[in-house]
């Protein structure tokens, strides 16, 4: 039988870069990575596809998930429901692959009650300043002014917590922060043999 693989674990506050550095470290073929794609009731941004970044769904379809016990972790992100399938999860681990979840702090603690730590690899993504981390958002210009604010303001607490994970990475250049997440999933593979 196939050693089971590792959950990835990628979070970090909205606009630090969590996408962008987990598409550049999925690029290596080599790591055995398959994105968890999560179910949201958010609208879908400009260049989302459904299926692909996320399946977009209602949020009756959403409340029947979480009532037939479809979903491993969710969460209410300012406003918006987040959750992660827990068939998808287990199927991808079950064939000795690895499995990357870009999701929040809430959701981690979640997932880590029913994983064993050595199972898991947890990485924390941060902007170089917050001031950096705004300018991202606003960047981005994919959310209204107020949904810009309350993502803010979820950041500072998001941070709060950064030490509990494996890793905490500065996203100050993508390709930088993926050769560290990179180096630290390879060598996880090579241990576990
Ligand atoms: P998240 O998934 O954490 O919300 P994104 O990956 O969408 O963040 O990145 C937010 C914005 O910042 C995007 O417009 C992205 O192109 C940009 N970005 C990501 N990493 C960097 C970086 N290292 N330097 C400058 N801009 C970046
Ligand atoms: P966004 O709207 O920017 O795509 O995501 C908002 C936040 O929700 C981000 O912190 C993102 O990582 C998180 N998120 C995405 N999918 C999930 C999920 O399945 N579960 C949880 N708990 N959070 C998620």
């Amino acid at each position: 039988m196939k050693k089971p693989g590792f959950l990835i674990i990628i979070a970090g506050p909205s606009g630090a870069g969590k996408g962008t550095v987990r598409k550049e470290v999925m690029k290596n073929k080599k790591l055995n990575l398959v994105f968890s794609i999560s179910l949201t009731t958010r609208a879908k941004r400009k260049g989302e596809k459904d299926g692909v970044d996320y399946y977009f769904v209602s949020e009756k379809k959403f409340k029947d998930a979480i009532k037939k016990g479809d979903l491993l972790e969710y969460n209410n992100y300012v406003g918006n429901y987040y959750g992660t399938s827990k068939s998808q999860v287990e199927k991808v681990l079950k064939t000795g692959k690895n499995i990357v979840l870009e999701i929040d702090v809430n959701g981690t603690k979640n997932v880590l009650k029913a994983f064993k730590k050595k199972d898991v690899i947890s990485f924390f993504i941060i902007a170089p300043s917050i001031k950096e981390l705004e300018k991202r958002i606003r960047g981005r210009s994919t959310e209204s002014p107020s949904a810009i604010k309350n993502r803010l303001k979820m950041a500072k607490e998001e941070m709060k917590v950064r030490d509990s994970y494996d890793y905490v990475v500065v996203n100050d250049s993508p390709t930088r922060a993926a050769k560290a997440i990179t180096k630290v999933i390879k060598n996880a593979i090579a241990l576990r043999g």
